[in-house]
């Protein structure tokens, strides 16, 4: 299996962190979409969203997908890029898509140990938590779809990416 690999999850969900391991176990290149909007446009995510709004970025994003999606690559994506359709019907064409699952609480403490790490501006300006619920309220339907692996995302990195090793050796859902 050579196809890409997308990796699909609410902002600290760990596509970034399990990701890049993943590949590195499986000896595939590692992207991630908004890295490769920082390469090739000189401009953060909020860069971006501060000069085209939310709108913009998302059009951007879409491009950056399909830019970054070559064989034996991990690609991990924004925590927003299932709300495109466009978006999820490609990933799930192009590659094998994996959902990596955790709880708000346990999103919203990671992103609070470590906000230097997260280059996103917040979406509502809201407390940490009720943001995270709130978002996985609205996508959590749309992670499912698009994805055609369901992986625990609260163990540590190393234990998820052996439960995505494993989800990588079934059928696909
Ligand atoms: P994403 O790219 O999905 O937004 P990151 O990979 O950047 O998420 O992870 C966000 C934060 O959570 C980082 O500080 C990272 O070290 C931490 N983290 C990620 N995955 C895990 C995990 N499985 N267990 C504990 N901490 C994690
Ligand atoms: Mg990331």
């Amino acid at each position: 299996m050579t196809q890409p690999i997308f990796m699909v999850g609410a902002r600290g969900a760990g596509k970034t962190t399990v990701g890049s391991a993943l590949a590195k176990t499986l000896g595939y290149k590692f992207v991630d979409t908004d890295q490769h909007l920082l390469r090739t446009s000189g401009l953060s995510v909020a860069d971006i969203v501060d000069r085209e709004g939310w709108e913009g970025f998302r059009r951007r994003e879409t491009e950056a997908l399909k830019a970054v999606c070559s064989p034996l690559t991990v690609v991990a994506t924004g925590g927003g890029a299932v709300l495109a359709q466009e978006n999820r019907d490609f990933m799930r064409e192009a590659g094998t898509v994996i959902y990596l699952r955790s709880p708000a609480s346990t999103l919203a403490n990671r992103l609070e140990d470590a906000p230097q790490e997260d280059q996103r501006p917040t979406l509502t300006g809201r407390p940490i938590t009720e943001e995270m619920m709130q978002v996985l309220n609205e996508r959590e339907a749309l992670y499912q779809e698009a994805a055609h692996h369901v992986v625990d995302g609260t163990q540590d990195p190393a234990q998820v990416v052996d439960s995505v090793m494993d989800a990588l050796a079934l059928p696909m859902a």
